[in-house]
């Protein structure tokens, strides 16, 4: 069975491996699920991967399958698997458990293990390939109707996890009514933050470099939120204007964006860090003053990675009032496909150098 993968720390390895067919029988207590890959979804964290920055082979491979952003068709069940069926549509997560009582409570996206295990990512194969087979337990199903964007829900799961970080962290106020929103960046979480912060009734503004019009302000616009071009308007401007905001999501993938919203959030507010910054970066920032108004604002940073199932649920429901309300809207975001595992050069390239792509993603097989 063929599948895409990379020598970890060795830069532009990505090759086809070959990997045995996977079987229901290698998960324990008869709750192996086997699904037939249909769709894979490429990010930032891939393109890191194939630099050599970042990623670990599994035990006992030098190489590593790539995928983090599945979307399969179950194909066969274990005997004691009661929620799926052949044919249902699915989503695995992607981190599994360590051994911290976060991961023992299946909260491993809160591990405070220092080793994670990711599939795709960390020391687990992941989806770029055939077949996979998980446990029912890491395991989401997602209906037919909204089939034709759920490559979308890995990369949503990280939105809504950051999302109810944050009102869940904001329960310290006794009150809170977030009006205005601002989003970091017009990338695929980007606009997918900006749209599960309109389905919550906010108020959302995306910063964002990218000049407009341009497709990404054109969907803003769809569903009525506003967008500015840090070209024209720095971040501290566009909070005149339109803010101050509650609630900033910071997706931008540079960290210096951070200390421009850490002065763009109201009193009260909450700011959630969602970059994975691999560099070594450094900014001067006006310490005493984002200091200052930290303290005598009583605001909120938070950083958040990853998600568990119960954001994969939450998405699966998003997405359903996502297409109620702005129908199609989603399906947008899928911009630049390639056909089939053998185009994982073109599908690098898009992803390393299509300015305008939003979602580069495989088509490895038909629905
Ligand atoms: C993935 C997350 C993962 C993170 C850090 C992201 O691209 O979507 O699931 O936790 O990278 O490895
Ligand atoms: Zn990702």
């Amino acid at each position: 069975m063929k599948a895409v993968a990379v020598f970890p720390g060795k830069a532009n390895s990505a090759h086809l491996a070959s990997l045995d067919q996977p079987d229901v029988k290698s998960i324990p207590n008869g709750r192996g699920v086997l699904v037939r890959v249909l769709r894979v979804g490429v990010d930032g964290t891939d393109k890191e991967i194939n630099a050599a920055e970042y990623g670990a082979a599994p035990p006992g491979y030098d190489f590593l399958v790539t995928g983090h952003e599945g979307f399969g068709v179950v194909e066969k069940v274990g005997p004691n698997v009661t929620e799926f069926k052949p044919g249902d549509y699915v989503v695995a997560t992607v981190r599994r458990p360590g051994n911290s009582i976060y991961d023992l409570i299946g909260t491993n996206d809160m591990t405070t293990d220092d080793t994670y295990f990711e599939r795709g990512i960390n020391l687990l194969h992941g989806f770029l390939t055939e077949f996979y087979v998980d446990d029912a337990e890491y395991i989401v199903k997602v209906p037919p109707t909204l089939r034709d964007i759920g490559v979308l829900l890995e990369p949503f799961t990280v939105v809504q996890k950051g999302i109810t970080q944050a009102y869940e962290a904001q329960r310290r106020l006794r009150v809170w009514r977030p009006r205005k929103a601002a989003v970091m960046g017009a990338g695929t979480i980007g606009l997918l933050a900006a749209l599960a912060l309109k389905l919550r009734g906010l108020d959302v503004t995306v910063f964002a470099r990218q000049p407009k019009p341009s497709l990404r302000s054109d969907l803003l616009g769809q569903i009525d939120a506003h967008y500015v071009s840090t070209l024209d308007t720095s971040i501290l401007e566009g909070a005149k204007q339109y803010g101050p905001f509650d609630l900033i999501f910071e997706a931008t993938g540079a960290s210096q964006v951070v200390f421009e919203s850490m002065q763009a959030v109201a009193k009260n507010g909450a700011l959630v860090l969602s970059s994975v910054t691999g560099g070594n970066k450094k900014v001067e920032v006006p310490a005493d003053k984002i200091n200052l108004d930290f303290v005598l604002g009583n605001k909120l940073l938070v950083g958040t990675v990853n998600a568990n199932r119960e954001y994969f649920e939450s998405g699966v429901r998003d997405m359903a009032l996502g297409q109620a309300m702005y129908s199609g809207w989603m399906n947008e975001l899928l911009t630049h496909p390639v056909e089939g595992l053998d185009s994982y050069p073109e599908a690098f390239n898009k992803l390393e150098t299509a300015r305008e792509a939003i979602k580069v993603f495989y088509k490895v097989a038909s629905f």
